[in-house]
């Protein structure tokens, strides 16, 4: 492991920033405290320019340190709506308005807070050691991760006339791996997740008389079946795809047939290919439905949010790869088998600049929790019930050596593109 001066004199200053912002919270879209905590630390660094309110309440940071490369080191800042029971001293009491108006707990339960505060970290360590590198550096606060908007929201936002163009695009997301360890893959490294809610429409009348009604519940149970065969019959074997409908809604009483019929679907998928195959099947057959029942209109299509399958560009991801063992440890990076079923936005920023993109997840949980845990299916299955994951209201990384391994891997990465730090 390499030395990186200057960060234990900082480390103390980032335990008391990931406290606070622990202890703060914002939903989607409402990180404003965080913004600006953010947005102070970074003017507080020598040499940052500083832009805020990008996509809403998002943060860019810029580094200007001669000819050299660009590189888009990005944090998300937004929390979840859970009710926090970690026990720490610093748990979240916040409360917020979710979308729908209502009420709800916040947490940071997937570590976004230690996504900004390893930024911040790296950011201040780039600004104190200008002689190691050359080049310049785009620090993205990004908000709305968690609803799959704050990215496009930035890029919607002129990001590509406003700011330098990378030449590559970093980040890093913590997760339930023993606190050291670096995991990443090259080509999908995340899934892509596609939700909507679907409106069927009807014609309503009495449960006496379907004669004289088209039934909207009959037609969403033909619908829900009908895409079981989505996966079975137009997803190769070797391919990975699921379409789930988490949620089905229609009528009030047994005797009334009612007007429509609401589904709420899930769609996940690896490959570009087979999600564009997938989400078209699932379109054709919720309309071909309707029209097999008479419906008197189209069904309705809306957005839920949508992750595209997130995909590291392989050469980039190598020269990552080598730079993060560097830093960490030879030992310490694994190359996952198979992709991380969650999703991400982070992959719009690469696709909308042009440029290649790696993420990497690192853990925050103690080693000793992953005794017997087999090291290659860290990522996919078999984690004991006790480790907490991402969205849990339990899930609390420890700080250390969590912190100090975040900095150490988006600088090692960063310094793959701006030259040698030692
Ligand atoms: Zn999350
Ligand atoms: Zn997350």
């Amino acid at each position: 492991m390499t030395t990186l001066p200057g960060l234990d004199a900082l480390l103390p200053s980032l335990r008391a920033l990931y406290e606070d912002l622990h202890a703060h919270p914002e939903l989607s879209h409402r990180e404003v405290r965080t913004a600006g905590v953010v947005a102070a630390r970074l003017r507080g660094q020598d040499g940052w320019e500083v832009t805020e309110g990008v996509g809403g309440t998002g943060v860019v940071g810029v580094l200007r340190n001669g000819e050299g490369p660009t590189v888009l080191l990005r944090a998300d800042m937004d929390g979840l709506p859970v009710l926090e029971s970690t026990g720490l001293p610093y748990a979240s009491v916040a409360r917020g308005t979710d979308r729908d108006g209502n009420d709800v707990p916040v947490m940071h339960a997937c570590g976004h807070d230690v996504h900004i505060t390893c930024l911040l970290g790296a950011t201040a360590l780039l600004a104190a050691a200008p002689d190691r590198w050359r080049g310049t550096v785009v620090a993205v606060f990004q908000p709305a991760e968690e609803t799959g908007e704050g990215a496009r929201d930035m890029l919607a936002d002129g990001f590509a006339e406003r700011f330098p163009t990378p030449d590559v695009c970093l980040g890093q997301h913590v997760g339930p791996f023993p606190a050291g360890v670096a995991v990443t893959r090259p080509g999908p490294v995340m899934a892509a997740s596609d939700s909507y809610r679907v409106r069927l429409f009807g014609r309503g009348g009495h449960g006496s008389a379907p004669e004289s009604t088209v039934d909207p519940v009959v037609l969403a149970a033909a619908v829900v079946l009908r895409l079981q065969t989505v996966v079975a019959r137009e997803v190769g074997a070797s391919q990975a795809a699921v379409v789930t409908v988490g949620s089905i809604h229609a009528g009030t009483k047994e005797n009334i047939i009612p007007d429509e019929a609401e589904l709420q679907l899930n769609i996940r998928s690896v490959d570009p290919v087979v999600r564009d195959r997938v989400l078209a099947a699932v379109r054709r057959i919720v309309r071909a439905e309707a029209v097999a029942s008479g419906a008197p209109k189209e069904p309705e299509f809306t957005s839920l949010g949508a992750f595209p399958v997130t995909v590291n560009d392989a050469e980039a991801t190598a020269a990552t790869i080598d730079g993060l063992r560097r830093a960490l440890g030879e030992e310490a990076v694994l190359v996952l088998p198979q992709p991380i079923n969650g999703s991400e936005d982070f992959g719009l920023f690469g696709t909308a600049l042009g440029a290649p993109s790696v993420f990497w997840h690192f853990g925050g949980t103690d080693p000793a929790a992953f005794a017997g845990v087999d090291r290659e299916s860290l990522a996919a299955r078999g984690l004991p019930p006790e480790i907490a994951v991402n969205h849990s209201p339990r899930y609390a990384p420890r700080q250390d050596p969590t912190i100090e391994q975040g900095v150490r891997a988006l600088l090692a990465a960063a310094h793959t593109w701006l030259g040698d730090a030692g």
